[in-house]
């Protein structure tokens, strides 16, 4: 039986996409008695007549699930910020790794609008981005406009399903333009058809570039943390904090007050920088509190 994967789902339908080919697919009864409802990347058994006249026989097991958009086996989110209009944030960008890390998520960190920065903002961006780099997160520096940094990106997408997340306006379609040319989709329309405000119920597509899949539909639109996260989770968020805090003296020290806590003296030795430690500690007390403070 052929194997594939599921690009959209639409008025019953499944379309699953197998060596280049997609297939219109039903869903089979024994969906409903098992619960599962098949979803936009759900890898799938199918069986199938004509490319019109498919039945999904098997949803294989998921690795992860987003919520919203509701797509299965999301591997990859691209955390697009901008370098201005809006200005970039590392508070921001810290809740958002956090979000992706918390969901088992890869990262890609891409800041955009790089054709607008003046040399001095250019060079805070790339100060920025080597120390992300060297606690181990891919970053690349766009501009939709020259397509700097376009030709860096699309590899990383290959082979795997990504979704694309940041604030609006930081240039997520532009950069879905960029790579993929030929949809030549209008900006601000697609910013309204990606999914702005939180209760409209679209349809999600996954748009193959290539060998990838991209998700035409924002991830992680909400940033509060979810409520199954822990305080202990938040360490594993950070990876430098995470690989300072094999040395605290305590098992599961939270990095506040603890004697002999490493991270603190990493912090202190400006090995771990300062902003990076000071959101570890309002995201702590956000997860304390339950309330988002951004
Ligand atoms: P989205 O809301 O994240 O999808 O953002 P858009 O792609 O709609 O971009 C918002 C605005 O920023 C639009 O007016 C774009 O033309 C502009 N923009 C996006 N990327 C770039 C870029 O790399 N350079 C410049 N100069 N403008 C950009
Ligand atoms: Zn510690």
């Amino acid at each position: 039986m052929p194997e594939g994967k599921i690009i959209k789902a639409l008025s019953g339908f499944y379309y699953v996409i197998s060596d280049g080919e997609i297939t219109q697919c039903r869903g089979r009864g024994v969906f409903r008695k098992n619960k599962i409802t098949p979803l936009v990347g759900d890898e799938v058994v199918f069986q199938a007549e004509n490319e019109t006249d498919g039945y999904i026989l098997e949803v294989k097991e998921r690795k992860n699930e987003l919520i919203r958009p509701p797509i299965a086996n999301v591997e990859q989110a691209i955390l697009v910020f901008s370098s201005v209009e809006p200005d970039f944030s590392t508070a921001l960008l810290d809740r958002f790794l956090t979000l992706v890390e918390f969901n088992r998520i890869d990262p890609i960190i891409c800041i955009t609008k790089m054709d607008l920065t003046n040399d001095e903002k250019a060079s805070r961006m790339r100060e920025f981005a080597d120390y992300y780099e060297q606690i181990g997160y891919k970053v690349v520096l766009t501009s939709s406009e020259t397509e700097q940094g376009i030709e860096t990106l699309l590899p990383e997408l290959n082979g795997k399903i990504s979704v694309f997340a940041g604030q609006s306006g930081v240039g997520k379609s532009s950069l879905l333009n960029a790579i993929r040319p030929d949809l030549s989709l209008k900006t601000d329309e697609i910013s309204s058809h990606l999914g702005r405000g939180k209760h409209t119920t679209r349809h999600v597509e996954l748009i193959s570039v290539g060998d990838a899949l991209v998700a035409d539909t924002p991830g992680f639109s909400s940033l509060e943390f979810e409520d199954e996260m822990e305080l202990e989770d938040l360490n594993y968020c950070f990876p430098e904090i995470e690989k300072a805090s094999q040395e605290c003296k305590f098992r599961g020290c939270l990095h506040l007050s603890e004697p002999k806590c490493a991270v603190k003296a990493k912090v202190e030795a400006q090995e771990i920088q300062e902003y990076r430690y000071e959101h570890y500690k309002d995201f702590l007390q956000e997860i304390k509190d339950r309330k988002p403070k951004y």
